[in-house]
């Protein structure tokens, strides 16, 4: 039996012709026509006017609270519940992260707690210069209430849509409705293209100055002359090849993860102690990946017992991200809440969730699960191993 991962890369039919094309024309340098080209189909789809491909999510993000003016001194508000990668650029620019937490409704950030914070920062007389909003596990944060707060208070706005690509909020792409929004195609992600990331905004002057910052910030001369300092943070041009294929088979891959969703829910559901992340009413989650939330007393097993007993049968399984406020690097940070966060933390566990996977796949790895179950000496009906009755999309 072959090793289940939790979210591997999933190449469709012509990432090699795009990249194949841009050997032919021998365009293998950093920027290029495929990159423009990547941009333009980017925007597109996710419905935004301007694009800046660079290397990675991460570099995106930092190049974000850069061009919205987060400096040394500065606060910025972002999701507890995130991956590192969410709150790292606040630190790289000298500034501090102040952790918001949780609802139970999407698990992204809760805009009554974060509309309470900017009220009292606005009272003291020192707002902070960004929110860093994430768009969880492919579903979207309740954006409108928390771009409402945002802009009462004139604070920026970007969005983490690192993991969202393909979700909907009012049936529009998250990342979309900031001032900036990012999106990442690391490896694990929805489409990849092995590494990268995406810069997206409407503001045309912002985009550009994100392209200048992301290859070295030259002034305009023909010689090498600097009045400031940038990155090297372009994605190349054969990268954007493969991204190109990539977003051809967006669509299929999100149907893909919700019918992974609906074979887990249908084969698990009523299960006493376990629950899965529930879908908000405002739009579509990409289901990225699937999420179980377990009640050990009622389960019988905890979520890391869970864990194991997939690990041994050769099946990845990772805990939700653990809390930004409960890592070690960020023990100092003010935080706003934060027990949603942290019982999300202590209960939850992502299955794997790959685009490619059999229903012989999901099969083996709910066995695993009703097994643990069944040792824990509850006694579970296993709904029997075929499919569910929806045919495949
Ligand atoms: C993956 C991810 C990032 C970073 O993207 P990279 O392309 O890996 O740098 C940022 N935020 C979130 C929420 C992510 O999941």
């Amino acid at each position: 039996m072959t090793r289940l991962y939790l979210s591997p890369p999933h190449l469709g039919d012509c990432e090699a012709a795009f990249v194949q094309e841009a050997f032919a024309s021998n365009w293998i340098a950093p920027l290029g026509p495929q990159i423009d080209a990547f941009e333009r189909e980017f925007c597109a789809r996710v419905g935004a006017l301007h694009a800046a491909a660079v290397s990675s999510g991460t570099a995106a993000l930092h190049l974000a609270v850069r061009l919205v003016g987060v400096g040394p001194g500065d606060e910025v508000l972002c999701s507890t519940l995130t991956f590192v990668a969410s709150a790292a650029p606040i630190v790289y620019q000298g500034a501090s992260p102040v952790f918001v937490d949780s609802e139970p409704t999407s698990w992204n950030m809760d805009p009554s707690l974060l509309a309470e914070e900017l009220d009292r920062c606005a009272r003291r007389g020192r707002l902070p210069r960004a929110v860093i909003l994430v768009h969880l596990y492919g579903q979207s944060a309740d954006i409108d209430p928390i771009r409402a707060a945002c802009d009462r208070h004139g604070v920026a706005l970007i969005e983490d849509a690192a993991e969202a690509l393909g979700a909907t909020y009012h049936g529009l792409s998250p990342g979309t409705f900031g001032r900036i929004g990012i999106f990442s195609f690391n490896g694990n992600k929805i489409i990849t293209t092995s590494g990268g990331g995406m810069l997206v905004s409407n503001d045309v002057a912002l985009i550009r100055e994100a392209k200048a910052l992301a290859t070295q910030a030259r002034d305009p001369a023909p010689h090498y002359e600097h009045s400031r300092l940038g990155y090297n943070y372009r994605m190349s041009n054969v990268l954007a090849a493969v991204g190109r294929g990539q977003l051809l088979v967006l669509e299929e891959r999100v149907r893909r993860r919700r019918w992974n969703f609906e074979f887990y829910r249908r084969t698990l559901e009523g299960v006493p102690g376990l629950r899965f992340m529930p879908e908000a009413p405002y739009g579509q989650s990409s289901r990225w990946l699937t999420i179980i939330l377990i009640d050990p007393e009622e389960f019988g097993a905890t979520a890391e017992d869970v864990r194991c007993a997939l690990e041994d049968r050769d099946i990845e399984s990772r805990p939700v991200w653990k809390p930004m406020h409960l890592q070690p690097v960020f023990r100092s940070a003010r935080r706003v809440g934060g027990s949603v966060a942290e019982d999300l933390f202590r209960r939850g566990l992502c299955l794997p969730s790959g685009s490619q996977m059999t229903d012989c796949d999901l099969t083996r790895v709910v066995e695993t699960i009703l097994g643990c179950a069944r040792s824990a000496g509850h006694f579970v009906r296993s709904r029997g191993s075929g499919p569910p009755a929806k045919a495949l999309p």
